[in-house]
């Protein structure tokens, strides 16, 4: 969501506290905005677009037993005062609760606002609104047709850990949403001969795309991340000393070296070269802004970059982005959260111009990355090749479009005048491949 938006809504939406990231990592609840405002917002809490259930010795969902619940459930979340749920206790019942719906909400809110229209359900055919089940006795989560429901982490032991409630973690939520939107705006392969390895993988990436890009609207979460990098996001992976860093999965997906090569055909493993040469150009667009807007200089650009012409002392790079970050931790910000929404934009565009994903490549999104810049005006083009050649993205070997196509192949190689141009064209009539 632009940050134009953002603060237009929190004039006229309805207010939530929700933790950014798990209590564990050391976040405290954030207040922020759903879209809906709070006389259209309902106890639950629920709208015209989803509702919890606060179900009570519920079951999973399984082949025979799907929504919409009708069993037993505790009373809805009420709403306080003029409308708004910031005034939940943290420690409640209550707060899960309305956290499952807030995360939910303001994930679509977000994407919604980048795909510049409502998105609606996959599962619209069957169900008008997503049903949100947030606290099962259970310890694991699922995401089906027309559903969320969500159960408890493991401890080590093996038993539900209940203090770790899957609806309280943004991360997880906003991954499960973003399935829906891919099966909302890029559809399913159809042929059954499609054995959908890299639509697999690019499904895991997206869900994880949708979610870094909503938790880089959480300030607190933009704030530490630049205030412990210095503004220095390629050497993030060097960070992971950070131990606040290395705790949070969205930090360790987005900012991974992984390259084809390293990776095989399961999905969750195969997503990670394809998120991470995707979050790189967001990195390569925020480093050009801080370039362009005179915060840092090209020379320190081009030596953090992790392209060529990268450079390995890792160290006076690090002193430099110190440097250039103190006392402009804002101008840092502003160009971070530009670059956040380029990307954003730039995503919505490109899973809307994958529909129909049938026989779908890594090489096809890279295209259909391409074609998406060039309509929010082509600035970015050699940074997106070059992003996936780090990565190993290219088209498969032995791919028809890599094969040079000589004279012969065209039947022109025998011709010498125009006239015999004619002759030779009927003949090789039949025989072009
Ligand atoms: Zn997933």
């Amino acid at each position: 969501m632009s940050k134009k938006l953002d603060s237009a809504l929190k004039e006229t939406g309805t207010r939530f506290r929700i933790f950014p990231q798990p209590r564990y990592v050391g976040y405290d609840p954030e207040t922020i905005t759903v879209s809906v405002p709070p006389d259209q917002i309902q106890d639950g809490p629920a709208d015209d677009r989803m509702f919890v259930i606060d179900a009570v010795n519920k079951l999973p969902y399984g082949d025979f037993f799907g929504p919409p619940y009708t069993g037993k459930r505790n009373p809805p979340i009420q709403r306080g005062p003029q409308g708004h749920f910031d005034h939940l206790d943290p420690d409640s019942r209550e707060f899960k609760c309305a956290t499952m719906y807030a995360t939910v909400r303001r994930v679509l809110d977000i994407w919604e606002d980048y795909f510049g229209h409502r998105i609606e359900w996959h599962f619209e055919s069957d169900f008008a609104r997503l049903e949100l089940i947030p606290l099962i006795v259970w310890d694991n989560a699922q995401s089906g047709y027309g559903f969320l429901e969500f159960g408890y982490g493991r401890e080590d032991s093996g038993s539900i850990d209940f203090t770790r409630p899957y609806c309280e973690n943004f991360d997880v939520l906003a991954h499960e949403l973003g399935h829906g939107i891919i099966f909302s705006q890029v559809g399913v392969p159809v042929s059954p001969n499609d054995p959908a390895i890299d639509y697999g993988g690019m499904h895991e990436s997206a869900g994880d795309l949708v979610a870094i890009i909503a938790v880089l609207h959480f300030d607190t979460v933009v704030t530490r991340l630049l205030n412990n990098t210095c503004g220095n996001l390629f050497t993030v992976n060097e960070l992971a000393r950070v131990a606040e860093l290395s705790k949070s999965r969205q930090i360790r997906i987005a900012f991974n070296s992984w390259r084809m090569s390293d990776v095989g055909e399961e999905p969750h493993e195969r997503s990670l070269p394809l998120t991470g040469g995707i979050f790189d150009i967001m990195v390569e667009v925020f480093q050009k802004l801080l370039v362009g807007r005179g915060l840092i200089t090209q020379d320190l650009a081009d030596r953090s970059t992790t392209g060529p012409g990268g450079s390995q002392d890792l160290k006076r790079i690090d002193d430099d982005f110190k440097k250039a970050y103190k006392g402009h931790g804002d101008d840092f910000k502003d160009a971070l959260l530009d670059a956040r929404d380029y990307l954003g934009s730039l995503l919505a565009e490109t899973w809307r111009s994958l529909a129909r994903p049938n026989y779908l490549t890594y090489h096809d999104v890279l295209r259909a990355l391409l074609r998406a810049d060039r309509k929010l005006g082509g600035y970015h083009q050699e940074t997106i090749r070059s992003c996936f050649a780090w990565r190993g993205i290219s088209l498969l070997p032995g791919s028809i479009l890599l094969r040079p196509r000589s004279l012969q192949h065209c039947g022109l190689k025998s011709l010498e005048s125009p006239v015999t141009l004619g002759k030779a064209t009927q003949a090789n009539n039949g025989r072009r491949g």
